[in-house]
């Protein structure tokens, strides 16, 4: 019972905390069911029929709630139909053994069987999913918690047999059932939170690499482009390409820095779409980005360059004159054999440096590695 109260406050404080982690608030809800089913199995008797039905009703809802947990985790949609099926399969046999057959052992058994098909409903749904090593662990205990809870009546029949005018409490059967649960509820507990605590720390690895206004990589999720790649042996040939709108203080004094927020989300959406799959891009400053496109020639990279300039100086502001647009300009630098990421977007810089000299609005390319050593 302590077991069960701690969990369910653990998931809450967790789901409070983030709220975007809505499995977590979805564990309390079946940790707090648990609680209820647990409170209600120790004070029923076995031929209380209302009591029973009760606890199965919180124990099927407790499934239901952790189906619900792991959708919410899968990103899944509940499977209302499969779940209601079985809630009628329990209650009509919960009645028919208990009205018509008097089979009470019978009845243990399809309860518990119907709750572990309940759980067996996010196999498939784990199983599409098993990427992470925590999915893979998710899905072992889910697999297992499925199976104990069908077996477990036949365990203990096998081990203790029939048990008729025994006191419930002190049944094989609740003995079985309440080891096996503690066992499920501890399993599931340091599963879902271990996950819960991984989900948390990869959403803020996430959002320190993420710009908060575009969505575009920030300085240090660029670094770590770079570094992956130079850890891949990927780098040589990659085309490096620093960008930087033109003029962009005169455009935010004259029209506001809340104006100059939604042009810069604009020329970052229409490089994100520009860019796609064929590189990265990201924005490293104010209003400066940085592309990176990867085992490209000199030419197709420049050529690059000339189509995202133009296309952002196509882009429609409405908040600004008509007459009006926004313009970047672009240093194109191809990393060399052996050359440092730093060393070629040194080069790059310098060659938007000569765009900017050159007029704005245009592509330079950068000088060989040689020749810029050779310039200091
Ligand atoms: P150049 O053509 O030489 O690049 O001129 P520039 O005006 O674009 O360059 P400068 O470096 O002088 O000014 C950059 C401006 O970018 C200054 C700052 O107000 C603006 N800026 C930087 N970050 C943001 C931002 O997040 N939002 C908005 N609206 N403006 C920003
Ligand atoms: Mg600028
Ligand atoms: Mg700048």
């Amino acid at each position: 019972m302590f077991m069960m109260s701690l969990f369910a406050a653990v998931f809450l404080i967790v789901y409070i905390h983030d709220r975007t982690q809505k499995f977590a608030g979805w564990m309390a809800v079946a940790y707090c069911l648990g609680l209820v089913a647990y409170c209600l199995d120790i004070s029923r008797t076995v031929d209380s029929t209302a009591m029973t039905m009760a606890m199965n009703t919180a124990f099927w809802c407790l499934s239901g709630a952790v189906i619900a947990a792991v959708c919410a985790r899968c990103d899944r949609p509940f499977p209302k139909l499969y779940f209601a099926g079985l809630l009628c399969l329990g209650y009509v046999s919960n009645i028919y053994f208990t009205f018509m057959s008097h089979d009470l052992a019978m009845r243990s058994s399809m309860s518990n069987v119907v709750g572990g098909l309940m759980i067996a409903l996010t196999i498939p749904m784990l199983y599409s999913r098993k990427r992470q090593k925590i999915d893979r662990a998710i899905f072992i205990v889910m697999t297992s918690i499925a199976v104990i809870m069908c077996v477990r009546p036949y365990l203990s029949f096998a081990i203790f047999g029939p048990e008729s005018g025994t006191q419930y409490l002190q049944s094989g059967y609740a003995l079985i059932l309440h080891l096996t649960s503690a066992f499920i509820a501890l399993a599931g507990a340091m599963v879902m939170l271990l996950a819960s605590g991984l989900d948390m720390m990869d959403r803020l690895h996430r959002l320190s690499r993420t710009d908060y206004l575009t969505g575009l990589r920030n300085r240090r999720g660029m670094e770590a482009t770079f570094d992956r790649l130079e850890l891949e042996n990927n780098l040589d040939g990659c085309a490096v390409i620093a960008v930087d709108i033109d003029k962009f203080k005169a455009l935010n004094d004259q029209y506001g820095h809340p104006v100059g927020d939604v042009i810069l989300k604009r020329v970052a959406d229409c490089l994100n779409q520009l860019i796609g799959e064929i590189g990265t891009v990201g924005r490293v400053g104010g209003e400066e980005f940085l592309i990176v496109l990867s085992s490209v020639h000199a030419q197709a990279a420049i050529h690059f360059s000339e189509q995202v300039r133009s296309a952002i100086a196509l882009i429609q502001h409405p908040e600004i004159d008509p007459g009006e647009s926004v313009t970047a300009s672009f240093g194109v630098a191809i990393v060399e054999q052996g050359e440092t990421s730093r060393s070629a977007l040194h080069r790059a810089d310098t060659a938007l440096y000569a765009a900017k000299d050159g007029g704005r609005n245009r592509v330079e390319t950068a000088v060989s590695a040689v020749e810029q050593k050779r310039a200091g």
